[in-house]
Parts: structure tokens; C-alpha cells; sequence
């Protein structure tokens, strides 16, 4: 089986396995404990928030633990929001754990601006400086898209929004984080989404990142854990295995890596012209239609194959369309056949070849039968 879907999620490294089942069976101790064994275990997850904020390359902020990237992205919204005459912004190519927060505000009454994509993928920058103004309190847009590995330019983002305003800025980077070289502080993100399964990880455990704790309140109300903005023993198993796998990811090598097995890719599917690939920067995701066949019935046909790919994000695939591609302009008979193809650093070239001749082959046989 050859997996392209990591984009949905990736498989754990058995060194973060380790570390997984030392803290859940050895030093399994509650970190909120008075005693020794405790506060050792608190220490431990003190190294961990250490271990992203280097990751991040960022001297100043705070790191929250939580059970992942949707919790993190309602967190930082949620939390952030004030009552009053506030205005919010979003990209329209967000993640339904950001879009989904961000229609819930708006059902809830407050103003909510939504701001289209141009066609690459990356957010509309003319648009969205003229809907920032005084009144707006948070400004949130993903660092790479999950559905095409558009990159959005985070640092022009943020000079659009302090030339018009003192409003905070949210990026969702989940698929950025431990993929693409950056520092945090030339971003210059008020929240940032990091979730450990995206980068070899376990489930269910994440973190966000937050550069002053005055600007956001908890959503969650309990022992007051995690400086108060969320409470809930820590998982700390969870935690430590996240800790291990950013520790041991060498960014630039993984880049370059991605980078060899994406132009592979598309060097084999451009034999046929009737692929047509997103381009985008991201060496980790491509997009790519067959003209005239159907996505999910490719998608499907390859997983007979043995080839595993995505007919856009996992998490969005009940619903018809694709909401960020038909944002992005693209002709309906491309969204439709659309399917996203995503690699992790450690496959090899002969899987991408493999698998690339697998998609060349079905889609031809496909567009030959329904002809
Ligand atoms: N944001 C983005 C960009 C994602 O790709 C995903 C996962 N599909 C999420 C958020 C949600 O992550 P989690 O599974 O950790 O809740």
C-alpha cells in the first residue's frame, strides 16, 4: 500500500511510540500533583513547551497543550473574542475547524468578514486591506492550505493589519509546522495551531501557541491547568511523544525531500495533459484534476490499486464541492475531478513512481470507460 494522504494524517515515529508508553505507564503521574514524582512530570511538560517555542524560533509567548488543531483554532477564536461592536476576518480557504467558528460567530450576531482567494490559493491581500479597520479584533488565516499547500504570505498579512489596525492575528499552521522553515516572530502571529499527527505524532494531542495570555480567555472552565486557558489534565503521554517527534525532524533535510518526491510526481503525471496541477509552494501537497473524470471515482479506483489519496480534506470530503477550490475560480469540471495528493519526507522515490503510474493508468481507464 502506498499512503498519499498525509496531509490527513501521518504515521507515528515508533520513537515517539517510546516516549508515549514511558509516560502513560511509567511516569504516569498527575503534573498538577504537590508531590515530587508530580512536579516532575510537570517539569517534563515544561521541556516540551520549551522544545516548540525553539521550534518556532521565538523568544517571547506561551505554548497551551490541547487535544489538537480544531480545539486550538475554536480556542484562539473563541477565546479571543470581546463583547462590543468587534469585527472578525477570515480567509475563505480555512480549515472547517476556523470556517465552521467563524459562521458560529456570525450566527451568534457579531460581524464577520470572509475574504476570497485568488487563484493560486493564497488569500486576496487587496481584499483583505479593505475590509480591516479599528474595529477589528482578530484577523485569521492558515499558513499552508490542507487542500492545495498554498503558502499565504503571514508576515504581508500582518504589516496589512498593523498599517489599519491593533487587531490580533491567528494562523492556523498546522500544515506548516515542522514542514517549512519559519520563525514565529517574523510571522509575527498573536496565536499559532500546531497538531502532533500532522507531523508523525499521536492523535489527539496538539498545542497552541499564544504570544500574550491577556489577550485570550479560556472556553473551557475546570482545575484552571495550562495557566488557566484550559483546563483538563494534560496528556501527558500525548504531549511527550509530540515533544519527541518535533525533536527529531530535521526541517530543511525533510523540505528538500518533499520537495524531489512532489516534482517527481508531477513530472509523471504532466505525460498526459489532461492532469492539470494546482501549483503551489508547499512540497508536501498537490492538487491535481483529470478532465472529465470524476475525483472520487478515481480516488476510489486507486484504492484497488493500493494507492491511497485524498478527493480533498478528509475532514471536508461528506460535502459536495470544494468550497476552497470553486473560491479559487476554478471551473467546476476541475473541482469536480480534483483529488489531493500529499507525501510525508520518508517515502521513497520508487513509491512516488509507483504510485504515479497507478494514477496515470486509472485515470486513463476511467476516462476511457466513461466515454
Ligand atoms: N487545520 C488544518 C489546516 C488541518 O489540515 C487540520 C486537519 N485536517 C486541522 C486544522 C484539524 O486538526 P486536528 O485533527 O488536530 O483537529
Amino acid at each position: 500500500m502506498i499512503y498519499l494522504d498525509n496531509a490527513a494524517t501521518t504515521k507515528m515515529f515508533e520513537g515517539a511510540l517510546g516516549q508515549y508508553q514511558k509516560f502513560a505507564c511509567d511516569l504516569f503521574y498527575n503534573p498538577s500533583a504537590f508531590y515530587r514524582e508530580g512536579r516532575a512530570v510537570k517539569e517534563e511538560l515544561d521541556q516540551a513547551r520549551k522544545s516548540l517555542l525553539k521550534r518556532l524560533k521565538t523568544q517571547e509567548g506561551t505554548i497551551v497543550f490541547t487535544s489538537g488543531a480544531t480545539e486550538s483554532n475554536n480556542l484562539a477564536v473563541m477565546g479571543s473574542r470581546r463583547n462590543g461592536k468587534w469585527e472578525y476576518v477570515f480567509s475563505n480557504g480555512e480549515h472547517p475547524s476556523v470556517y465552521n467558528v467563524a459562521k458560529e460567530l456570525e450566527r451568534q450576531g457579531m460581524i464577520v468578514h470572509f475574504v476570497s482567494l485568488m487563484s493560486d490559493g493564497q488569500i486576496d491581500y487587496k481584499k483583505l486591506e479593505e475590509v480591516i479597520n479599528e474595529r477589528t479584533r482578530l484577523v485569521s488565516v492558515m499558513h499552508v492550505s490542507n487542500e492545495t499547500g498554498a503558502v499565504n504570505n503571514i508576515s504581508l498579512v500582518k504589516s496589512i493589519i498593523t498599517k489599519k489596525s491593533k487587531a490580533l492575528l491567528h494562523v492556523d499552521g498546522v500544515q506548516a509546522f515542522n514542514k517549512l522553515d519559519f520563525s514565529l516572530d517574523q510571522l509575527g502571529a498573536d496565536f499559532y495551531t500546531i497538531s502532533a499527527h500532522k507531523f508523525h505524532g499521536p492523535k489527539g494531542v496538539g498545542a497552541l501557541y499564544v504570544r500574550d495570555v491577556k489577550t485570550l480567555k479560556s472556553i473551557v472552565f475546570g482545575g484552571g491547568q495550562e495557566g488557566d486557558l484550559r483546563s483538563g489534565t494534560e496528556n501527558v503521554a500525548g504531549i511527550m511523544a509530540m515533544k519527541w517527534a518535533n525533536d527529531n525532524i530535521d526541517v530543511a533535510i525533510n523540505f528538500e525531500r518533499a520537495k524531489q518526491l512532489k516534482k517527481r510526481m508531477t513530472k509523471i503525471l504532466e505525460q498526459d495533459n489532461n492532469f492539470k496541477i494546482v501549483e503551489s509552494f508547499s512540497p508536501y501537497i498537490m492538487s491535481v484534476s483529470y478532465r472529465g473524470i470524476n475525483g472520487e471515482t478515481l480516488a476510489r479506483a486507486l484504492q484497488d490499486q493500493g494507492v491511497l489519496v485524498s478527493t480533498g480534506s478528509a475532514c471536508s470530503t461528506k460535502k459536495a464541492g470544494n468550497r476552497i477550490l470553486e473560491n479559487m475560480g476554478m471551473k467546476k469540471e476541475y473541482v469536480v475531478s480534483s483529488i489531493r495528493i500529499s507525501f510525508n519526507a520518508y517515502m521513497s522515490l520508487e513509491e512516488i513512481e509507483e504510485a504515479g503510474e497507478k494514477i496515470l493508468k486509472c485515470a486513463k481507464t476511467i476516462k476511457n470507460l466513461e466515454l
